[in-house]
């Protein structure tokens, strides 16, 4: 699974900048999705030798009264879920009474700490860092994270941190996410907020099927990965719910986990995204939502608990859904009951078909040929009199599908035109079930 990286830190010291830095996604290649709402309280850090999953924790005051009691008690959760904990200073206000008493209660944490000294940028480092030394968590490391300075290097250092916490043997594991390790399986991750019904439907699956063999290699860490087989195809199940060992030990303590949840996200070719029937989306599915779509994964949504509804409410509910989950438009939605099994074969042939859609490949004639087609259709509009040309297209990547489309003037391609292309290439691709992205390259 992917390291955990926690930040952490008074309010103002640069924190959700620094996030920023870590996260920089390529804005132009990530769709927006309008009705979602986007706390940016975790990211899939990007500036590194490695991906790690980042946690921006808020701002600890070190006063622990009213609000920011609550406030703590999230941060304290993220460090302790946390591989390693970087603590934000400010190196132009000086060291704070503040940061010691965070200072205080990382230490004992146990964690890899990282004392991160920002807004370097214009000082003298050396005078700056001594001031913070007394801090007692080791070196401190200046950075600017508006100018992303000094930010590689440590992440550089953090990650050598990480490696030596984990047992022989394991340090490769950190380079690896699902795309990077291809069993032939296909990597599913069972997905929704508490109580959605996440564990019956595994135990469903699992219960019916065989299941080959119990811990993989490489999965030591808190990830579980089960193996089954169903009609001759084999998938691995990334377990977010704790399940195996609540079957096991039959308590069910295992806590809700973002961040478990992330991490299966990224380990996972396709996300089976589970809601309640009877609860809409709720602000906590829309989140969870967000995340999967910014990770670009294929998407298969399950509406459980459908044998909850009355006959005479189910088509409300589904029409309900069906607008509010109108703006994912790749993805297939089921009416499913975990309880019964109903639906959940259905459910099994969506996972397939976007497994397929999302992994398959795309030859750059066939994909010249569509983009002409899509041209002589319609045409993109003129801009200042001069055309858009659109020359040809191949792929650049998979799960999800990027299709790179040649050309000149490109930068001026209106957002309708791209979705125009979009839908075309996945109706005419047959891509359901994953998102599709469309990048265009100009100078030709
Ligand atoms: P947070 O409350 O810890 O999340 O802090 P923010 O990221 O919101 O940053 C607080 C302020 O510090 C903002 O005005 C930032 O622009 C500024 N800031 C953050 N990083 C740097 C830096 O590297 N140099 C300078 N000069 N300002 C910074
Ligand atoms: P999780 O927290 O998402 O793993 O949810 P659980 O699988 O533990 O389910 C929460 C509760 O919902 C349990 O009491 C389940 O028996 C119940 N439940 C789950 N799926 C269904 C379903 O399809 N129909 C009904 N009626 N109840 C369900």
């Amino acid at each position: 699974m992917l390291p955990v990286i926690a930040l952490v830190g008074r309010p103002n010291v640069g924190k959700s900048t620094l996030f920023n830095c870590l996260t920089r996604s390529k804005s132009a290649l990530v769709a927006d999705y309008p009705g979602l709402t986007r706390d940016r309280q975790y990211g899939l850090g990007k500036v590194g030798p490695a991906p790690y999953l980042v946690v921006d924790t808020g701002g600890l005051t070190g006063e622990g009264e009213g609000i920011d009691a609550l406030i703590a008690q999230q941060a304290e959760k993220a460090v302790e879920e946390a591989d390693a904990v970087l603590l934000l200073v400010d190196g132009r206000a000086g060291l704070s009474s503040a940061d010691e008493e965070i200072a205080a209660r990382l230490r004992r944490s146990g964690k890899p700490l990282f004392l991160v000294v920002n807004k370097t940028e214009h000082l003298e480092l050396s005078r700056v860092l001594a001031d913070f030394h007394q801090l007692g968590i080791g070196e401190p490391w200046g950075i600017s994270a508006t100018h992303s300075r000094g930010v590689h290097t440590l992440m550089d250092r953090v990650f050598d941190a990480v490696a030596e916490t984990l047992p022989e043997g394991e340090t490769r594991e950190l380079q690896r996410t699902a795309l990077g390790v291809d069993d032939g399986s296909i990597r599913l991750a069972i997905i929704g907020r508490p109580n959605v019904g996440k564990s019956t439907l595994i135990n469903r699956i699992v219960g019916e099927e065989r299941v080959l063999a119990f811990d993989m290699p490489g999965t030591t860490r808190d990830s579980v990965a089960v193996p089954f087989e169903r009609d001759g195809t084999r998938y691995t199940l990334i377990d977010t719910a704790g399940v195996r060992r609540r079957s096991r030990v039959d308590a069910a303590i295992e806590k809700f986990s973002v961040i478990k949840t992330l991490q299966a996200i990224e380990e996972a070719h396709v996300i089976v995204m589970v809601l309640d029937a009877r609860q809409g989306i709720a602000d906590q599915d829309a989140t969870l939502l967000g995340y999967a779509l910014d990770s670009g994964r294929a998407l298969v949504i399950a509406v459980n608990k459908w044998d909850r509804l009355d006959i005479d409410t189910r088509d409300q509910v589904r029409s309900d859904m069906a607008r509010r989950l109108s703006f994912i438009d790749f993805a297939t939605t089921h009416f499913i009951s975990a309880l019964h099994g109903s639906g959940v074969m259905d459910l099994f042939a969506s996972v397939n078909q976007a497994y397929q859609a999302a992994t398959r490949k795309l030859s750059t004639p066939e994909l010249t040929r569509l983009v002409e087609d899509a041209v002589a259709q319609h045409a993109p509009p003129l801009v200042h009199g001069r055309s858009i040309k659109l020359r040809y297209a191949h792929q650049g990547g998979s799960n999800p599908p990027l299709i790179v489309i040649h050309g000149s003037r490109v930068e001026h391609i209106p957002d309708a035109y791209r979705r125009y292309l979009v839908n075309l290439f996945r109706k005419v691709l047959k891509l359901q079930g994953t998102p599709i992205r469309v990048e265009f390259r100009g100078g030709e």
